[in-house]
């Protein structure tokens, strides 16, 4: 107690006391006065001005302190060390089966300002699995008539610096295959040009999952989140607080991902999806009232709940 106090205080400066709290001046909003409450024994804290607020002091220790400091602490609170995170990034990259660059597929026409009489089928399909207008053009959303995806909505993603790096291509026929993969790797984080990272990053299965529970939302496209995969050591980096929001039927996904974000630090809240298919299937209403209730999964109790699960 008297240890990490000395931690945070070497990191966050002068305090004062009142009951069980530590009064010291927020380090987001910079107020003069002294509004960022923390509370050590509860592992809590919360600023009065700005209200940044925490269930896990390490968060401030990690984006404030320095890499001894964060070391200290914790070995204070037994938490697995990570001493390197080089390891994870210098993970070596295959070389890649896949062209350079990746273009728009053939027959690709925009959803966005007045489309064709031709574009009906698919604009009357994604209206009826509740795709705003707004969302169309968000997403920058198209479909194509002809090629190897004709007859699918597209939807399109950007880099950080606006070039394509994937696209969705989701039928809107009979076609048994309900997704058809663009020729380049998944290892994407799938319009990252519209993400921000200092704030809740929502993750989801599909896109259209990530179109209801937008806009700060990433969908896995499918896979899982491995502690190699770009979108994995972005969430590290920018240390952005997670909000899983995965089918209710992958439930060991679930589990595995949140292990792994658990294991690097990540704070993480689970948003109940039951009842529906998946968020796509629950609006944004529903989803919006289950993200504010959304549960945030402490260590203790996650590892409690994953030995329970696996007798
Ligand atoms: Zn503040």
């Amino acid at each position: 107690m008297q240890k990490k106090f000395k931690i945070i205080s070497a990191i966050l400066g002068d305090s004062y006391r009142s009951n069980d709290e530590h009064l010291f001046a927020c380090p987001y909003c910079r107020h003069p006065k002294k509004k960022l409450s923390i509370n050590i024994d509860k592992n809590v804290y919360k600023c009065w001005i700005c209200e940044s607020t925490g269930k896990d002091i390490r968060r401030l220790v990690r984006r404030f302190g320095d890499f001894n400091q964060l070391q200290e602490w914790d070995t204070l609170t037994n938490r697995v060390n990570i001493t390197d995170f080089d390891d994870i990034f210098a993970e070596k990259e295959e070389p890649s089966p896949f062209p350079e660059r990746l273009d728009m597929p053939q027959g690709f026409a925009s959803l966005n300002n007045e489309p064709s009489l031709s574009a009906t089928p698919a604009l009357n399909y994604l209206k009826r699995r509740g795709v705003t207008e707004t969302d169309i053009l968000y997403w920058k959303m198209g479909y194509c008539m002809e090629g190897r995806y004709a007859k699918r909505i597209i939807i399109p993603s950007f880099d950080i610096n606006g070039d394509l790096n994937y696209f969705i291509a989701r039928t809107f026929s009979s076609d048994p295959r309900k997704y058809l993969n663009p020729p380049c790797s998944k290892d994407v984080i799938f319009n990252e040009l519209y993400l921000e990272w200092d704030t809740d990053l929502v993750i989801t299965e599909g896109a259209f999952d990530a179109i209801v529970a937008g806009p700060n939302a990433v969908p896995l496209l499918g896979s899982t989140l491995r502690s190699n995969s770009k979108l994995f050591m972005k969430i590290l980096q920018k240390d952005t607080p997670v909000f899983l929001a995965l089918d209710p039927d992958a439930a060991k996904k679930e589990q595995r991902i949140i292990k792994t974000l658990l294991n690097y630090g990540v704070e993480v809240y689970k948003i109940d999806t039951s009842g529906y298919e998946d968020v796509a299937e629950m609006g944004r209403e529903e989803f919006t009232r289950r993200k504010e209730n959304a549960l945030f999964v402490d260590e203790s109790d996650y590892l409690l709940e994953t030995a329970i699960l696996s007798i």
